[in-house]
């Protein structure tokens, strides 16, 4: 099959073996696959990873031995596949699984691929009404969902998404999902004009006051973001970190120390909420897609997505 490998440094599409299922796997023919920040950022060295590049899909199952009624669904996979028997699987946290693979990302190929595996598990079905290219934005969705998990927010709440990125846009509609009004900070007038057409506050970050959000959600991609949520969160407020990037970053800690700031970092979310959401449309992507590219583009779809102002690129295996 085709696949896009990282090998050393560089990312091309090649041909390998067709993935086969280990114990509790089922083996998914990929639908369509999205281009996700990370990927950018794993090809630059986070994480060390090499192999089949790729988290975001949509599949069909092709084959499933520990359950045959999944053949055949069109279904969304969770990337974090766990042990299911150390003490952090038995706390119900088999997302920090300290044995755990991550599909594209930690010792387990991933998506930008004609097949892959994954453990059945890990396999959520679409509803009807989920449409195929918003399948792909089950995982970033789910991903957005999990500040929600972690930091209880309501429409009294003065909140402050940092980034007018892919995942920000995503985390301000979930946020708007609880009633909230989120304020979207970036510099992009078109990504900033979609998040007001669906009803987010907008601004530039000079324009905004410092200590004067309950929650800011850092989610710029990078190490810049950090100083600018620490400046406009309130004393006692809660700073979310959201951005995953390749390399260090540097910070003076005192302001987090003399404000008693409460800093969470938020990495993969739940299934369930995500796939409702995007199902009814609370959540739409729709206008973040840029472009649809074949597999065999894979490589020029990776650096299309690294250019500016562009948001959601996707592969199409169909
Ligand atoms: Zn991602
Ligand atoms: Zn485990």
């Amino acid at each position: 099959m085709q696949a896009l490998v990282l090998e050393d440094s560089t990312v091309a599409v090649r041909d390998v073996p067709v993935p086969e299922p280990g114990a509790g796997e089922a083996l998914v023919r990929v639908q369509m696959a999205g281009v996700c920040n990370t990927d950018v950022e794993i090809a630059r060295g986070y994480m060390g990873f090499s192999g089949v590049l790729g988290h975001e899909l949509y599949g069909v199952v092709e084959a499933c031995e520990d359950n045959p009624a999944l053949v055949g669904k069109r279904v969304a996979g969770e990337i974090n596949q766990a042990c299911a028997a150390c003490p952090m699987c038995e706390r119900g946290l088999g997302r920090h699984c300290p044995a755990r693979t991550v599909m594209g990302i930690l010792h387990k190929d991933g998506c930008f691929a004609e097949h892959v595996t994954l453990q059945q598990a890990c396999l959520h079905p679409l509803p009807e009404a989920l449409e195929d290219a918003r399948a792909c934005f089950v995982e970033p969705t789910a991903a957005a969902f999990e500040v929600l998990e972690q930091v209880p927010v309501s429409d009294r709440d003065r909140i402050a998404v940092l980034g007018d990125g892919k995942l920000g846009l995503l985390i301000g509609q979930v946020l708007a999902t609880t009633g909230a009004t989120p304020t979207l900070v970036g510099r992009h007038e078109r990504k900033l004009s979609l998040a007001r057409a669906q009803g987010a506050r907008t601004a530039a970050l000079d324009a905004l006051d410092d200590n004067t959000f309950d929650v800011v959600i850092e989610a710029t991609g990078s190490p810049a973001g950090m100083e600018a949520a620490i400046r406009l969160t309130r004393p006692r407020g809660t700073l979310v970190l959201k951005s995953t990037y390749h390399g260090p970053l540097e910070l003076d800690a005192a302001p987090l120390v003399i404000d008693e700031l409460t800093v969470v970092g938020s990495r993969c979310g739940p299934f369930e909420p995500a796939l409702r959401a995007l199902a009814t449309g609370a959540v739409d992507p729709d206008a973040m897609v840029d472009a649809i590219y074949p597999l065999a583009q894979a490589a020029e779809a990776l650096e299309r997505a690294q250019q500016p102002g562009v948001l959601k690129v996707l592969l199409d295996m169909r």
